[in-house]
């Protein structure tokens, strides 16, 4: 489904990604762990090309992602931020509906309804009509994964959904993305949640200074991680 293949980044005299080689398969969770600063963002940034990269490839179902109009490409590759990046101004239907008629050019009656649908799967549809700033933080990072499925994509990328949120909301969201999981999406999501590892990710990815350390099932990785750093890590956060 997805292939990186010994990607570099710099910004730059500053390498940020040394070489970075994953394959990621239709359906797999991935969950990507590693210090602050080692690249795990920028990873995702370069397979939706929110980031330019100056060599190896990226491979979407075959494809170099470079021989894809990048429009195309972002709706085929969803990403949810930290900060939600929902339209203030704009009530959660209109934030739904936005980009699939003006990109996909969806009939608005058919946007609408799968915006409910949607809405619906997330537990929001009482929301409907509410704006961004009427809502929790766990409300609008589940409008913010609504938004993006909005889009069907075939490929959803999550840098550290739950990093913004009070505590008691960060369960909801984990609840909406195992679901999502679940239901057979490929996912790649950066977080700290090592319950959510633990229970959903399919493998765990160790990222560090730029490349993959280590990887492997979430037993492997958590109970008996072969490599220093990885050890270190984890003696630190767990
Ligand atoms: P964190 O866990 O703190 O989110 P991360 O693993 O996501 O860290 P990145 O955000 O990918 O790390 O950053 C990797 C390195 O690249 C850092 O040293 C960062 O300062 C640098 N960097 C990121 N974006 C830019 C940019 N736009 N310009 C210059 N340097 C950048
Ligand atoms: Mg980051």
């Amino acid at each position: 489904m997805l292939r990186i293949e010994n990607l570099h980044k710099r910004f730059g005299n500053l390498e940020v990604l040394k070489g970075v080689n994953l394959s990621v398969k239709k359906a797999e969770t991935i969950v990507i762990i590693g210090p602050s600063g080692g690249g795990k963002s920028t990873l995702l940034r370069c397979i939706n090309r929110l980031e330019e990269y100056q060599s190896g490839k990226i491979f979407l179902d075959g494809v170099d992602i470079q021989q894809i109009d990048v429009n195309k490409l972002r709706t085929r590759v969803g990403m949810v931020f930290q900060q939600f990046n929902l339209f203030p101004h704009m009530n959660v239907l209109q934030n739904l509906i936005l980009a699939p008629m003006k990109v996909k050019n969806m009939p608005e009656e058919q946007a609408i309804e799968k915006a409910h649908a949607l809405l619906q799967r997330v537990g929001l549809l009482d929301k409907i009509y509410a704006f961004p700033e009427q809502l929790s933080g766990g409300q609008k990072q589940r409008v913010a994964i609504a938004r993006a499925l909005m889009m069907d994509p075939e490929v959803m990328l999550f840098d550290e959904p739950t990093s913004a949120l009070d505590p008691e909301l960060v369960g909801e969201v984990l609840e909406v993305m195992k679901n999502l999981a679940e239901s057979g999406m490929t996912m790649l999501v950066v977080t700290h949640e090592m319950g959510f590892a633990r229970d959903v990710a399919d493998r765990i990815v160790f990222i560090s200074n730029g490349v993959v350390e280590e990887e492997g099932p979430p037993e492997q990785i958590l109970k008996n991680p072969q490599k220093q750093r990885t050890k270190e890590f984890l003696r630190r956060i767990l």
